[in-house]
């Protein structure tokens, strides 16, 4: 079961302007900022501006036109800070186990560095 939306939560506040992020990208759909504490030299984080908590309640409740939106915003980030050459890697935590910590869907994208194995 995913928990009710929380418009207190710090990404909402991000999207309304209320704390500021380091913008890479931002279009109808979705809004992407670099990673406050990045864990890779290049680390951004991926948002839809819709009201999602997780990937999981992302998945079953968005408009198509939203994960499409979504999806192809991510590969164009990728794209255009040029991380299609040397590689890159995608992450959304979802729920307890795998310690989501913000409860606005995120994707994770880390380059930068040769990142090792999964969960090295
Ligand atoms: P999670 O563990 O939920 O997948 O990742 C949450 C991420 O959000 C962490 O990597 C953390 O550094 C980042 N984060 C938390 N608060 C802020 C913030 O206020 N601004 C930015 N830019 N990133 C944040």
């Amino acid at each position: 079961a995913t928990l009710p939306y929380d418009d207190d939560n710090i990404f909402a506040k991000i999207l309304r302007g209320e704390i500021p992020c380091d913008k890479v990208h931002e279009d109808e759909h979705t809004l992407a900022f670099r990673d406050i504490n990045p864990q890779a030299p290049t680390h951004i984080l991926v948002i839809p501006k819709g009201r999602y908590v997780s990937w999981a309640d992302f998945s079953a409740r968005a408009q198509d036109a939203e994960i499409t939106g979504f999806v192809r915003a991510v590969g164009t980030i990728a794209r255009q800070a040029g991380l299609v050459e040397t590689g890159y890697r995608l992450l959304a935590n979802t729920g307890g186990d795998a310690h989501q910590e913000v409860p606005h869907l995120h994707v994770h994208i880390f380059a930068g560095t040769n990142l090792g194995p999964m969960l090295a």
